[in-house]
């Protein structure tokens, strides 16, 4: 379900300003009524019309990024920064990214132009495990990371019970490699998560997002997921 006059500027009518107006001044139908509310929400089954002409719902697509660092997880920038839908400038389809990985942060980011899919699969009921791998600032100890499997309060809360493993540590570089599994997807939560057990997080990526893996992708480049993949992560 998506407010009218989102989908009317979804399918490149209008800025969302100019379908409120639209609205408003009667021009739009739904189902074959006009409607002039603007909190009506309609789904892709419903007939919307605009001056009599019915739209074109843009083509769902999917794809899986490998974002590299240094990337803003957005459309658009108003410092000028490398955003995410730049990888994507072939297409027409206004594409945005379903959660976000910090501008420091690599790893696989989905983006679709399908709001409903993106709810779903960020919606805090429905969150999918996503696998990060940290190279943190010290060599943690196994106490501390038990701290983070069971769940350690932030400021935001206390998250959710985790998976982690130590995967190395170099005591000469006072550097280890950890590896975390979470389903919640808070602001900055893994560097904080670290953070809270005096751990710095110098490098962080994102490997896995429920089933899906970087698979041979390199940093920039992205794949469209199958239909197969849609379905199993609805
Ligand atoms: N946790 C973080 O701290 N940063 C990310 O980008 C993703 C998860």
């Amino acid at each position: 379900m998506e407010r009218l006059q989102k989908v009317i500027a979804q399918a490149g009518i209008a800025s969302r300003r100019k379908a409120e107006e639209l609205i408003k001044d009667g021009r739009v139908k739904v189902n074959g009524k006009v409607v002039t509310e603007l909190g009506v929400k309609v789904t892709s089954s419903d007939k919307i019309e605009v001056n009599e002409i019915q739209i074109e719902k843009e083509e769902p697509v999917y794809f899986l990024l490998y974002k590299p660092r240094g990337v803003i997880s957005s459309v658009s920038d108003d410092k000028g920064r490398k955003v995410v839908t730049d990888f994507f400038s072939n297409y027409q389809e206004r594409i945005f990214p379903v959660g976000r990985l910090d501008y420091d942060t690599s790893g696989l980011l989905l983006l679709t132009n399908d709001g409903e899919f993106a709810n779903l699969l960020t919606h805090p009921s429905n969150e999918v495990e996503k696998l990060y791998v940290a190279k943190v600032k010290g060599i943690p100890l196994r106490e501390n990371l038990r701290k983070l499997e069971k769940g350690i309060r932030l400021e935001d809360g206390k998250t959710a019970p985790a998976k982690v493993k130590m995967l190395s540590g170099d005591k000469k570089k006072q550097t280890a490699i950890v590896e975390i599994s979470i389903h919640e997807g808070r602001n900055r939560q893994v560097r904080r998560m670290f953070e809270a057990i005096g751990h710095e997080v110098v490098k962080l990526k994102r490997e896995r997002y429920g089933f899906l893996t970087l698979g041979g992708l390199k940093a920039g480049e992205a794949r469209e997921l199958t239909p197969h993949e849609v379905k199993q992560l609805r």
